[in-house]
């Protein structure tokens, strides 16, 4: 199947109120281009690099999500045109990005990345931290935090996935307002699952563009 059907139906397997972040990494303009042509303007990039490559060559009415762990020197290269960073997962990386967001007379919309899995490679506050940070992060002029963001464990054990989501569901729940409003959890072999638990956006790559 080709990118715009397997967009398409990816898109109609789910509810029109949960945002579809189309996951582009590693895969050429070309299939970008075609997931655009059928009308996705959101991707979703896991490294700086290619992300600003892409985003100097591809259409300006893209909205560029950063979504893998972000590194505190490469803040000022997206800082100009990003709209939202998923992996927010310490102060001092909020401290950077609203000193670059300032820099360029901009807002950016940040997520709190919250670590779920069992596995300890995965970065993000614990769920203990948040309300914490929200606080905290009040003193940055140039940073919207607009939600959580979360993964669950690698595992086929859907259970264990549910649980993981709907414990960063209930934390959504408590801290959610008129500002944080997006709960980014679910990918291409865990969506449904993360629908089921709340998920307000979900970021898909395989499952659009093929394997990788
Ligand atoms: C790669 C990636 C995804 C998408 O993964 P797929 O399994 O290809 O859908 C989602 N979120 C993050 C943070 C990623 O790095």
């Amino acid at each position: 199947m080709c990118v715009s059907k397997k967009l398409k139906a990816i898109q109609n397997s789910m509810p029109k109120t949960v945002t579809l972040v189309a996951v582009s990494k590693t895969k050429p303009k070309t299939a970008i281009m075609e997931a655009y042509q059928s009308g996705q303007r959101v991707f979703g990039e896991n490294k700086v690099q290619e992300l600003v490559e892409k985003a100097a060559l591809l259409p300006e009415d893209i909205n560029w999500h950063m979504i893998g762990h972000l590194q505190r020197n490469k803040v000022k290269l997206i800082a100009p045109f990003v709209s939202l960073i998923h992996g927010v997962d310490s102060l001092k990386l909020l401290k950077e990005i609203d000193k670059r967001a300032a820099q360029n007379k901009r807002v950016i919309n940040c997520l709190l990345q919250v670590h779920i899995a069992k596995e300890s490679t995965k970065f993000g506050f614990g769920i203990n931290e948040i309300t914490q940070v929200i606080k905290d992060a009040k003193q940055f002029e140039n940073i919207r935090i607009t939600g959580l963001m979360g993964m669950a464990t690698f595992t086929d054990n859907d259970e264990q996935i549910s649980i993981e989501f709907k414990s960063l569901k209930d934390i959504f729940d408590k801290v959610r307002n008129q500002d944080i409003s997006i709960l980014s959890i679910g990918m291409s072999g865990d969506y449904q699952i993360a629908i089921e638990q709340g998920s307000t956006m979900v970021r898909i790559g395989s499952a659009i563009f093929g394997a990788r």
